[in-house]
């Protein structure tokens, strides 16, 4: 059975073709600079990578030029052989605990929690209602960044502000790469070999956009990122944690509005902010390499922020079995891990340097005698939609 993972932004989508529930890729490709004239639509089967630069004005016409796509490289014989389309769906506050069978009643509710993701839900909805045009007959299923932290319990969730805030507004925290921290979290259990009912995980998904995750028994207790990704751990443009009085205060000497602060702490400020030259975490390391003290205090500061936040998911767990690193940073930045491991090593946690140099591989790098054993785990979130797509249809 043919499933279509796919992640529509303002600009791009991101697609997937996978076999199930083989798991097999068959497919993958992005279209990116949607309604520019110069969008690019890459694509990959079958060991061939082809690039095309056109203009393509929206998401429908980019999701009929890829369906055209896919029947031309014949990786299938008919489109009807896709039985299921999943979306990735960046906010479903508290209307949805799990992925859910996309209809006009689910449209409206998605929509009705725009306002929480103003960037990232319209966009998500562009690629449903591009999909339910070219595909009318299709099944298709939204699967929702933040639906795994919706088992938290209310003292991990609830901010002490005025109460009011939550039930007036929704102010909680709802955390955010929820696809990504089950999947890691499911793969974890299977690598140390425990049930995942069992098992209490540390996820650490580490990218551009960063949060950490307390997993027991399967289920999320607990993250770093909170009403918004704008919180948690030190990111690539986002300072993660902060006392919220600093909003007020840069506005006044600065004489900016608070959209502008609030854009300066997710736009400017992580390792952009500190290190002052770059939000990538090559470029970070490379000068941290030549001695560049502010790219050593930006990455020092990622990893303190790591390192706390597992500690403080060690005692919610109460014990840990395995410490998970993925995403870009997590995945292949040796560097990082071995700081933060560093920094927990109160716990008894011990790296194998030798399998901690290797990169992008699934794997156990800690020592035969590390208290908890700690993984690389390449995250793939596509899996995971197109496993719920299939559970769904
Ligand atoms: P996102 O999906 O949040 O945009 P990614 O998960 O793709 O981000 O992670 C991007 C980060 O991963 C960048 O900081 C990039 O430098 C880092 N990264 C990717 N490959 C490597 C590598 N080989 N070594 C170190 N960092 C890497």
């Amino acid at each position: 059975m043919k499933i279509m993972a796919v992640n529509a932004g303002s600009s791009s989508l991101k697609f997937q073709l996978l076999e199930m529930p083989e798991e097999s890729l068959i497919l993958s490709g992005i279209i990116e600079k949607i309604g520019f004239n110069d969008s690019m639509f890459t694509v990959k089967y079958s060991g061939k990578k082809e690039k095309e630069v056109l203009s393509i004005p929206n998401h429908s016409v980019a999701v009929e030029l890829l369906l055209k796509k896919i029947v031309e490289t014949k990786v299938v014989k008919s489109l009807e052989e896709i039985v299921g389309v999943g979306h990735r769906v960046v906010h479903g506050a508290e209307l949805f605990k799990d992925s859910v069978l996309i209809d006009d009643e689910v449209i409206k509710k998605i929509e009705s929690v725009s306002d929480l993701a103003p960037l990232h839900n319209p966009a998500n909805l562009t690629g449903i209602f591009a999909f339910k045009k070219a595909l009318p007959n299709t099944k298709s299923v939204a699967v929702f960044d933040t639906a795994f932290h919706q088992t938290m319990a209310q003292t991990e969730y609830m901010y002490s502000v005025p109460y009011e805030w939550y039930t007036e507004y929704g102010v909680r925290k709802y955390g955010f790469h929820g696809t990504s921290h089950k999947y890691v979290s499911l793969r974890a259990a299977e690598l140390i070999g425990k049930k995942v009912e069992d098992a209490k995980i540390i996820v650490c998904h580490i990218g551009n956009g960063a949060s950490l995750c307390a997993v027991k028994g399967g289920k999320s207790i607990d993250t770093s990122m909170g009403f918004t990704p704008l919180s948690g751990i030190a990111m690539g443009t986002r300072s993660g944690d902060i006392d919220p009085a600093i909003v007020q205060y840069i506005s006044q000497k600065e004489n900016k509005t608070l959209d502008q602060v609030v854009s300066d702490l997710n736009k400017k400020s992580g390792y952009l902010g500190l290190s002052g030259l770059s939000s990538d975490s090559r470029d970070l390391w490379e000068a941290v390499g030549k001695g560049d003290k502010r790219s050593i205090l930006a990455v020092e500061k990622q990893a303190k922020m790591i390192a706390d936040y597992i500690g403080a998911y060690f005692l919610v767990l109460n014990g840990c079995d395995a410490i998970c690193f993925t995403a870009g940073i997590g995945e292949n930045a040796s560097e990082t891990r071995a700081l933060v491991v560093e920094k927990i090593k109160a716990l008894g946690v011990k790296l194998d340097p030798i399998q901690n140099a290797k990169k992008g591989i699934e794997k156990i790098i800690s020592t035969e005698d590390s208290k908890i054993t700690v993984l690389s785990i390449p995250t793939n979130e596509e899996v995971m939609i197109a496993r719920d797509t299939l559970r769904l249809i």
